[in-house]
């Protein structure tokens, strides 16, 4: 029997991978993938801010994000939820942090990875979660780091789409149907209660990024019908034998 493939998301705060990229998580899981979701922080400071005006404690916040999280990745099909309860705004990792993002990431051996946009002005930790995946990235394909170890191939990195889309000099070159598994997604976002004013953001994203779906896939032109879509680019060239 062949191993499960495998897929990584790295994710900065405990809601970004729903919003972003659930619809891949849920579609990948079904196709048999196991797919890990690293959540860095729990977005307890920076994105939790109802929680903090019905007068929760630091704790209390960290635990009921850390909840809905959960609740979340299991509808998702998240085969491990990994938290690292770094803290965020500002969210920061030192040496020590990112060899256990390294060694997750060999001990995962994704046949892809996704992040966050490589600029992000409104969120700084957004993108120090991309830049902290590429160098990890980086590290675990070193044949020098820990020798022996196994060294991680070369799996393309997903730029997930971000909030205020424009601003962030994010262009997606990938769509993704997610239509079949779209009921996942919105109950994933509702689960996220510390945000409910973003559950029909991310359905009208979702609605327009299956419109570019069917405009680059002939589904304009009589091809199959997508209803929802999540859009990524992606960093590295791909490498095929046909175009
Ligand atoms: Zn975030």
């Amino acid at each position: 029997m062949t191993a499960p493939k495998t897929a990584l998301v790295i994710s900065a705060h405990a809601a970004d991978f729903v919003w972003r990229c659930g619809g891949a998580i849920a579609l990948h899981a079904e196709m048999g993938y196991q797919v890990t979701v690293a959540c860095l922080s729990f977005g307890e400071r920076g994105e939790s801010a109802r929680l903090w005006k019905e007068g929760n404690s630091l704790q209390q916040v960290k635990d009921i994000r850390r909840a809905e999280a959960e609740a979340a990745a299991d509808v998702l099909g998240v085969h491990h939820l990994a938290c690292f309860d770094l803290g965020d705004y500002p969210l920061h990792l030192d040496q020590s942090d990112k060899m256990k993002l390294v060694d997750l990431i060999r001990k995962v051996q994704p046949a892809f990875m996704l992040c966050h946009s490589q600029y992000d002005p409104y969120n700084t930790d957004h993108m120090y979660t991309t830049q902290i995946a590429l160098e990890c990235r980086m590290i675990a394909q070193a044949w020098g780091h820990n020798p022996g170890g196994k060294v991680l191939g070369a799996p393309q990195l997903y730029l997930f789409e971000p909030h205020q889309t424009e601003q962030m000099g994010w262009k997606p070159d990938t769509f993704l149907d997610i239509t079949p598994v779209w009921d996942k997604k919105r109950a994933a976002m509702e689960h996220m209660n510390g945000q409910v004013h973003l559950w029909d953001y991310y359905t009208r994203v979702a609605q327009q990024r299956a419109n570019h779906f069917k405009r680059n896939s002939g589904g304009m032109s009589g091809g199959r019908d997508c209803k929802y879509a999540e859009g990524f680019q992606s960093i590295f060239p791909r490498t095929v034998d046909e175009l």
